[in-house]
């Protein structure tokens, strides 16, 4: 059911593949030919290629300095610590860490907090 309710979701919203935030088509990264790159935003990706050489948690401390604006965008504030605990569990499931986490799409879990115990677990 869950499962079913992502795809969902990933077809109303796209979310960049790198750090996480809502994808408009103002703020698409673009392709080595110049043409519009539909995973990426353009913070992450230029000209085909990431703007940033971070490992995943590096990218985490990177937005979490933007937790002002999510707040604006929740009913309830969360603080920066509550924000990099989100992330640290939905960033492996973004497609540019999966990979270097070793998550698979079997391994998407339910219930996000099972993440990191499956990664451990690699
Ligand atoms: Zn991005």
């Amino acid at each position: 059911m869950n499962e079913k309710f992502n795809q969902q979701n990933a077809q109303q919203l796209r979310f960049c593949q790198s750090c996480g935030m809502p994808l408009t088509d103002q703020v698409l990264g673009t392709n080595a030919d110049g043409s519009k790159n539909e995973e990426y935003c353009m913070y992450c990706y230029k000209d085909g290629k990431f703007l940033q050489d971070c490992t995943m948690d590096e990218m985490i401390e990177h937005c979490a300095r933007f937790v002002d604006e999510v707040n604006k965008g929740l009913p309830q504030p969360i603080t920066k610590e509550e924000y990099i605990g989100q992330m640290k569990m939905y960033f492996p499931h973004l497609k540019r860490w999966r990979q270097a986490m070793k998550v698979t799409d079997d391994a998407m879990p339910e219930n996000p907090a099972l993440a990191p115990t499956r990664i451990t677990a690699f």
